[in-house]
């Protein structure tokens, strides 16, 4: 006779763990120590907090700038800010087009609309939550200038493919690595970040690393990296001694003690991604035994997060019911990533960028933001395709068993039933 299911915690059964599992928002989950509390006395200790007078940045730039083997690399505020130096260094006209996606955080987009360009959603391959090449080809005209492609949970997105549509049509590919630091791409494992003209990194809270906030732009373009430095710097060129501007910039700078906290964290982060593999591992061959229920890829997966391809269908909940089940189970889980495509917002249904002026997106060519724009990627967050469970390097053995009996659990009461 088949057992039956024990009940689920989401119904009055135990729930399969109660102590709390380390996050990324403490000191549990975030690999900090000694070295970070060095660099942040030294940078105090020398008086040169920021970095037009200290060295720190400097360092950390050429020091990761080596890590990805690229000539360049330029720090700054955010990631977002990472992201808007490189829109910034395409340099579109208002209304010019950048392709994108709309599965992922709005950090990816906002720089397209602060630079006056027009973001245009291409769908995603429902087995990975990445860009497809031949959707974003479809939406290429004479107005396109650029594409951001995000290698999302830190899975490789396919930028071989996409390079060469890029160069194919004259464009600039830009890669969004805020989720994929060491990152390895097909065909050739090539490192995520230097297959695009331009790749943007992210130092906030909840990334592999962190200096609390903090960016990378990385190229081997010597063109577009000398733009994206002005325009973090308020296109002040230090490097001939003049005062003067060169174009708009902002002030995107990041600051010593970012810099020294982010030298300390390039230190771990082999060991960080190292160990995030090592435990997804033991996970995803958990999930083989469960219809319905799909680890991402491993091959070159960075696990910022664990994502979970869920087929309701098969599975007897989508990725919110299963959730929803895991969270009372006591595992950290959410239903699809986001809660809504990020075409959905108000900043785009309602149009809310430049006073009432809906600018740039009043433009006669710019897309219609509603339902149904991408419906693979709308089936992965809304109709409940994806389910995420929260990632960490300090997991152990023991915490990956909990989670993997929990899904287990929720699987046979679900999937059973
Ligand atoms: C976090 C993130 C960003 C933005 O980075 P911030 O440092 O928070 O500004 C952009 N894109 C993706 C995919 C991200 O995960």
């Amino acid at each position: 006779m088949p057992k039956s299911p024990s009940p689920l915690a989401l119904t009055g059964g135990s729930p399969v763990r109660t102590r709390p599992f380390p996050t990324v928002n403490g000191p549990a989950g975030r690999t900090l120590g000694d070295a970070e509390v060095e660099a942040v006395t030294r940078v105090v200790r020398s008086g040169r907090l920021n970095s037009t007078v200290g060295t720190e940045t400097a360092e950390f730039e050429r020091e990761f700038a080596d890590y990805y083997d690229v000539p360049y690399a330029v720090a700054s505020s955010s990631g977002t800010s990472a992201l808007h130096l490189a829109v910034a260094a395409v340099d579109p006209d208002p209304g010019d087009e950048i392709i994108t996606t709309c599965l992922s955080d709005a950090g990816t987009v906002l720089p397209i609309l602060a630079q006056n360009a027009v973001p245009v959603f291409a769908d995603v391959d429902p087995s990975t939550g990445n860009l497809d090449p031949a959707a974003v080809r479809a939406l290429i005209t004479e107005r396109t200038k650029a594409i951001i492609v995000v290698h999302l949970f830190g899975i490789p997105a396919p930028v071989a493919e996409l390079r060469e549509l890029a160069d194919a049509h004259g464009l600039v590919l830009i890669e969004d690595c805020a989720q994929a630091y060491l990152t390895r791409c097909a065909p050739d494992g090539a490192l995520a970040g230097t297959v695009g003209h331009l790749g943007c990194f992210s130092l906030q809270q909840s990334k592999h690393i962190t200096a609390g906030d903090g960016g990378l732009t990385i190229s081997s373009d010597a063109g577009l990296a000398r733009r994206a430095r002005l325009f973090a710097d308020k296109a002040w060129p230090r490097d001939t001694d003049e005062r003067t501007h060169l174009f708009l910039g902002l002030n995107y700078r990041m600051t010593e003690l970012q810099a020294a906290v982010a030298r300390a964290q390039l230190g771990r982060l082999a060991g960080v991604v190292e160990d995030r593999r090592k435990t997804a591992d033991n996970l995803t061959a958990a999930l083989a035994p469960l219809p319905g229920l799909t680890a991402a890829p491993p091959d070159g997966t960075s696990y910022w997060q664990f994502p979970v391809f869920v087929d309701a269908a098969t599975a007897g909940a989508d990725g919110h019911g299963y959730a929803e089940a895991l969270r009372a189970e006591g595992i950290p889980a959410n239903g699809g990533y986001i809660q809504r495509p990020l075409y959905l917002t108000p900043l785009f249904t309602e149009r809310r960028t430049y006073g009432a002026s809906g600018y740039p997106l009043t433009t006669a060519t710019a897309p219609r933001y509603e339902e149904g724009l991408c419906p693979k990627a709308e089936e992965l967050i809304v109709g409940g395709g994806l389910l995420v469970i929260a990632w960490n390097e300090r997991y152990t053995a023991e915490d990956v068993a909990d989670i993997a009996a929990a899904l287990t659990k929720v699987h046979a009461a679900l999937a059973g039933r």
